[in-house]
């Protein structure tokens, strides 16, 4: 089985509830964003920007916890910001789990390592041994940390820690291979760091998904590799969504940089076809979205979104309409749903109610619009992939580890290319951003790593800007001291 019975029961469990109740509408996972810091400063995140005034605020740990019992979704993700950065984030994944929550922990997998070690300590004993001794051969762990582990002192036995469960996931921000990547988050050697601790993770025996955005300019056979590698790790999972153009980014794009945004942004047009081999994937590759979406995505049929059952919680309240867009925040979720005239959003047949909705295809709008369609063709067709034989783990190969690592770990890093490129010849070096005459790389849409898809950013060609116009300004200054 493709999702694991006892968490398919109860989410069926929801539905059926909320369908004999005739509830009209009803949450099905919570975005619950307790803080938006973050150590990463991905050009064009969504949430530091949107929420830049009120990075240093969190949500309450009893305010989250009440949140969820609120809406009452059978899932949450805790997302951000950095969830791993929330100082009572253990805490608030044992209140999750208390409720009967299943939990994905939505992070950009920088500290991942370090909490499965608090882990490790909290409950050491002989039995891990060889479980230790696996991760220091495979320099998961230095000799320091295993020591520290094995002579783990009274607080760090006592600490309230994150501890494997067949409930919740680690939900890693992967948004391609090595370059890519490092390139969309600003940061090399994140990648690296993200397979240290999905590698870890499965060691320890937590479960482990993957989250991806698809841009404009993502290459669908990169897409294609990065399943076949993160499989071969045993990944558990993954959730695909489309970037858009989200009107943050768009804005953003508009002012800071004078472009068009129709140059970077997915249209639903573009979309389809990225999405073109989606059901090939879905049967290659543990895809977390349902057959409806894929079809969807596709572009074999239209959804109308549900944007109401996944609802987002944060700092400021139950936010509207989506986790993308914002036109107000709410103080209860119920109000949320009274107040918000659903009606003025979404695509219908084709049509965008609300112009900013027209290229949206997003997972969070659109996945529980298959998950929860009562036509019988989507339940049997929603059934019978779920119950189908999970996919194979894909065979872990040298050749697959070494297309992963296509960037800094093999000396071809984007800071170093951006480096050799402005030392090259100053003015308009043509640098490896700009492979087959196009930027390769460039993502298309505004992200945050809390939605299906990531960390997502109008960020990619804005970033290579930045970063070439830093080591430009830096160069100039060098020449000027001589
Ligand atoms: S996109 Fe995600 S990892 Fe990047 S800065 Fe934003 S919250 Fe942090
Ligand atoms: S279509 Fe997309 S942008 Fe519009 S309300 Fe739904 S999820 Fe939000």
């Amino acid at each position: 089985m493709r999702f694991p019975l006892a968490l398919t029961y109860k989410i069926a469990k929801h539905i059926t509830k909320n369908r004999m109740r005739r509830t009209p509408k009803f949450a099905m996972v919570l975005q619950l964003e307790p803080l938006h810091t973050c150590n990463l400063t991905c050009t064009g995140c969504g949430r530091i920007r949107e929420y830049s005034t009120s990075l240093k605020d969190m949500v309450p740990l009893d305010q989250c916890l009440a949140a969820a019992q609120e809406c009452d979704a059978p899932m949450v993700s805790i997302c951000g910001g950095e969830p791993l950065i929330y100082p009572q984030i253990e805490a608030l994944v044992v209140g999750l789990r208390e409720q009967g929550r299943i939990i994905y922990i939505c992070t950009n997998a920088m500290f991942m390592r370090k909490k499965m070690r608090e882990y490790m300590a909290a409950h050491w004993s002989p039995t891990m041994e060889g479980h230790l001794k696996e991760l220091e051969a495979q320099q998961l762990i230095l000799p320091k940390e295993a020591e520290a582990i094995r002579n783990a002192d009274e607080a760090a036995r006592k600490k309230v820690t994150i501890v494997p469960s067949k409930w919740q996931y680690w939900n890693v921000h992967v948004d391609g291979l090595e370059f890519t990547h490092d390139l969309i988050v600003e940061r090399e050697g994140v990648f690296r760091e993200c397979v240290a601790a999905i590698r870890m993770a499965k060691i320890l025996g937590y479960q482990v998904a993957t989250n991806t955005t698809v841009y404009r300019e993502t290459d669908s056979q990169e897409i294609e590799d990065m399943f076949k590698y993160l499989s071969s790790l045993n990944v558990d999972g993954h959730t695909i969504s489309p970037g858009y153009d989200y009107d943050a980014a768009k804005k953003d794009m508009v002012k800071r940089l004078g472009r068009d945004p129709k140059e970077f942004f997915l249209t639903r047009d573009m979309t389809r076809k990225k999405f073109a081999k989606i059901e090939e994937w879905g049967q290659m590759f543990t895809i977390f979205g349902t057959p409806v979406y894929q079809e969807f995505l596709a572009g074999k049929r239209e959804l109308t979104c549900t944007a109401w059952a996944i609802p987002t919680y944060n700092v400021r309240g139950w936010k509207a309409p989506c986790y993308l867009m914002t036109d107000g925040h709410y103080q209860g979720y119920q109000e949320m749903l009274d107040k918000v005239d659903w009606e003025k959003y979404g695509v219908v047949d084709g049509v965008a109610r609300d112009p900013r909705c027209e290229n949206c295809m997003v997972h969070c709008g659109y996945d529980p619009s298959g998950a929860l369609s009562t036509k019988p063709r989507d339940t049997w067709i929603n059934m019978k992939f779920n119950f189908s034989a999970r996919p194979k783990p894909f065979p872990a190969t040298p050749e697959l580890a070494q297309r992963a690592f296509n960037g800094v770990s093999i000396g071809k890093g984007h800071l170093a290319e951006a480096k050799a490129a402005v030392n090259k010849e100053f003015s308009g070096a043509k640098s490896a951003f700009q492979r087959g005459g196009h930027d390769s790389a460039a993502p298309a849409a505004e992200h945050t790593h809390g939605e299906a898809g990531g960390c997502s950013t109008g960020a990619g060609t804005q970033q290579r800007d930045e970063v070439l116009a830093k080591l430009g300004d830096a160069k100039r200054i060098s020449v000027k001291s001589e």
